[in-house]
């Protein structure tokens, strides 16, 4: 069996990879929450996990990966008032785009998606059982986690309780018996949306949520907890503590996975900087495959700079694969398992997902590939094929992949129709126009090439 990696939050290490149960791998990463369309920082945990899933099945025979859609949340609630469209409805709309755009970037469907709202009783159930162990009480209809009762809070994420008392604003709730406290149900009016409780009427916090799903969807601990950096604190350290104190777990899960965060040209990414993209927007501009190589073409711990250059780079890489594997179809079939893959492929992703070096590697099989003849390509292909198939890539035909005019303002027809130009100019010795043709279809993405069969072309 091969030997997995995983850097862990808790340790802060590197650490070898030992499940609490080998037949049965479970994994839980916060999803998004439902009110409007996933921005690409929240696109890379999609795929950094998805790598991570892959490379779970390749080595243990079963894996439950869950992931929430969070669709009860005041910034939901907000946005449905002011797009005067019912909860209901957005969040539907929402969910349903987030199925799709993601699927856009070749990631596999968890196994498990559960909804907030299916689980408000196994929330509610939650802080029943916080209450009666004491870690949980109600102050002004609120109910709310005291964090003095659990005496590793602030262990998971490195924080010691007594600086987070002294940088605490001033403000706090009049309800808090310690500024740290975190809420677990707090009251709604009548008229807004909520769930009758042993509280009141009212809507759970968002920590809760998550705690209890992956109860529900578990019955116990598990072996990672997955999301973006900026979740291990509060959120992840907050989840901990309850499970913790409610079901009385040392640890909710083992290893605590954390995706580094997105910026945009070196800049946060911000409304209000006009750098801040969202998954759909990218998708009308470029393939998701290539979005998934940008996401993937940095460490997944560090923070990842989307740029032109690197959209570019990542752009000519794809090409170099695709180009390949050109003639080669039928080989595309290959069991992802690990001995079908390249050995140091292999070796850089069991190695804490070391993309960047599993992706490099794969540059370095294709460039091979492009200078080699003979029957020894094949082999190098078939293997390639398997391990870029592996990480997400080389989903579509290479014909398909060279005639993507996504983000492209031009039709095949106007192409084919630009190429007819050209070849009457050239036939007319107008030299000057044909070249003109060709260069005007070069700046826009399109490369022409000349063969025995007449004008092939291909996006570059
Ligand atoms: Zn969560």
């Amino acid at each position: 069996m091969a030997d997995l990696y995983l850097y862990s939050s808790k340790s802060q290490k590197k650490q070898l990879f030992v499940p609490l149960d080998p037949e049965h791998i479970k994994m839980y990463v916060c999803g998004p929450t439902v009110y409007d369309y996933i921005h690409i920082g929240n696109a890379r945990p999609v795929v950094v996990f998805d790598v991570l899933y892959r490379v779970l099945r390749a080595i243990y025979p079963s894996v439950t990966y869950a992931r929430n859609l969070t669709d009860v949340d005041d910034k939901i609630i907000d946005r449905a008032l002011e797009k005067q469209v019912k909860i209901n409805d957005l969040t539907a709309e929402m969910i349903e785009a987030f199925q799709s755009h993601v699927a856009a970037l070749n990631s596999l469907n968890p196994d498990v998606q559960p909804r907030a709202t299916d689980h408000i009783k196994d929330m509610i159930q939650m802080i029943e059982r916080l209450i009666k162990n004491g870690a949980a009480y109600q102050a002004e209809g609120h109910v709310l986690f005291d964090v003095s009762q659990d005496d590793t809070y602030g262990d998971l994420s490195h924080r010691c309780l007594d600086d987070m008392k002294a940088g605490a604003r001033v403000n706090v709730e009049s309800y808090k018996r310690n500024p740290n406290d975190f809420v677990l149900w707090k009251p709604a009016d009548s008229s807004d949306v909520g769930w009758d409780s042993p509280w009141g009427y009212g809507r759970p916090g968002w920590h809760i949520e998550c705690s209890a799903m992956i109860q529900h969807v578990f019955k116990g601990p598990i072996d990672i907890h997955g999301g973006g950096i900026d979740l291990l604190f509060p959120h992840h350290e907050n989840e901990n503590a309850q499970s913790r104190c409610a079901l009385k777990y040392d640890n909710l899960a083992q290893y605590w996975v954390h995706n580094g965060l997105l910026q945009v040209e070196g800049t946060k990414m911000s409304k209000s900087l006009g750098n801040f993209y969202t998954l759909h927007e990218k998708l009308q501009e470029m393939p998701g495959e290539l979005i998934r190589l940008i996401l993937l073409s940095s460490h997944y711990r560090q923070p990842l700079d989307w740029t032109e250059n690197r959209v570019h780079q990542s752009r000519q890489t794809l090409n170099k694969f695709y180009q390949a594997v050109e003639g080669c179809e039928e080989d595309f079939e290959v069991a992802a398992r690990f001995e079908n893959l390249d050995s140091d492929f292999a070796k850089a992703l069991l190695d804490d997902l070391n993309t960047v070096a599993a992706i490099q590697r794969l540059q370095d099989m294709a460039q091979e590939i492009l200078v080699t003849k003979g029957s020894h390509k094949k082999e190098m292909q078939k293997k390639f094929i398997a391990s870029a198939r592996f990480l997400g890539f080389l989903d579509l035909k290479p014909e398909d992949w060279f005639h993507d005019l996504t983000g492209i303002d031009l039709t095949v027809e106007q192409i084919q129709e630009k190429i007819q130009a050209r070849s009457e100019a050239k036939q007319q010795k107008d030299y000057q126009a044909a070249d003109q043709i060709r260069n005007q279809l070069q700046a826009q993405g399109i490369a022409l090439e000349d063969g025995a069969n007449g004008t092939a072309w291909r996006r570059v």
